[in-house]
């Protein structure tokens, strides 16, 4: 279990995270989902161990995870800029890796190489940002890291690529009950990778959510009614917006969905079905059920 809590990092005046907690499940992909500048690099940063937070801890199983060669060994860290020397290549880094790290799969990371279109023996420094990307993960993957944390992974990859690392990703858990972090600031790219979201603004957290729970727990309805309808006539559901076409109501209602069916069965509606929501729906909802417009969040 990876615990972070009340982690507080500053740069000079700035304060980059704010007392930010959050408690990631062994196994679970964890999406971390704020604005340019909200604080998930520097998360990324402390969770691996890189910077040093100015208060609360990162700790993996109980442990600080900052400068552990222990928790070094199990934990891979992808930056959104990766840094790589004149000559590094995917080749010659395998081999390093192949040292440094026990859990090294000499046979996936050949399987894998052949997956993405990049030659193992080019210059990293050559390749474009994207291609640079893939080269980490076909490494990050090898390893078979306990902890695989990604910061901004997608950007700049085509859709074909995306697919084949979600993939990965997926088999990587699977395989070996890897716990993966990825941050990024669009969250239709991990509706269909995560488990769990945390979406952070100014260095805090506004929301946690297991994504089943959270889309079990909210839902829409369409129904057309022989009555006028507002927001008054739904008392006793907790109903977070109505918009109206004609005459045809939809409702995003907080609760259980049989009780809610139930409770609009009760107004003998003309019609009526339950649609579901996607991720961003579920989130934009629910932001504003506390009062966030999202996309002042996540722009
Ligand atoms: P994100 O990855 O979500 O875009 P960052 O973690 O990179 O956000 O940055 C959070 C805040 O901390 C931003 O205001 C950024 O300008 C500031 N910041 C990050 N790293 C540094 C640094 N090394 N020196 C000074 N300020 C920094
Ligand atoms: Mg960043």
């Amino acid at each position: 279990m990876l615990e972070i809590k009340n982690i507080t990092k500053k740069f000079g005046e700035k304060t980059a995270l704010d007392s930010l907690s959050f408690t990631i499940p062994t196994g679970s992909v964890f999406g971390l989902i704020g604005s340019n500048g909200s604080g998930k690099s520097t998360l990324l940063r402390i969770i691996s161990g890189v910077y040093k937070p100015d208060g609360g801890s990162a700790e993996i199983d109980g442990e600080s995870t900052f400068e552990n060669p222990r928790i070094k060994e199990q934990c891979f860290f992808i930056s959104d800029y990766p840094f790589y020397y004149n000559n590094s290549t995917v080749k010659n880094l395998a081999k390093f890796y192949k040292g440094l790290y026990p859990s090294w799969d000499e046979e996936k990371f050949r399987k894998i190489s052949s997956l993405f279109p990049l030659n193992t023996k080019d210059k990293i420094i050559n390749m474009s940002k994207g291609m640079q990307r893939q080269a980490a993960l076909i490494l990050a993957l090898s390893i078979n890291p306990k902890y695989i944390l990604l910061d901004e992974i997608f950007d700049g990859l085509d859709p074909v690529v995306r697919q084949l690392i979600k993939k990965l990703l997926m088999e990587l858990v699977a395989d070996n009950d890897t716990t993966v972090i990825i941050s990024s600031h669009n969250l239709r790219e991990l509706e269909d990778v995560c488990d769990h979201i945390g979406l952070i603004h100014k260095g805090g957290v506004i929301m946690e959510k297991d994504l089943d729970e959270a889309k079990l727990g909210i839902h829409r309805i369409q129904a057309v009614f022989n009555e006028e309808k507002d927001e008054s006539s739904f008392e006793g559901l907790n109903v977070v917006n109505l918009r109206r076409q004609g005459k045809m109501i939809t409702l995003t209602v907080k609760g259980d969905s049989k009780e809610i069916e139930e409770a609009i069965r009760a107004f003998n509606p003309v019609y009526m079905e339950m649609l579901p929501l996607t991720l961003e729906e579920v989130f934009i909802s629910e932001m504003e059920a506390v009062g966030y417009d999202i996309n002042n969040i996540l722009k």
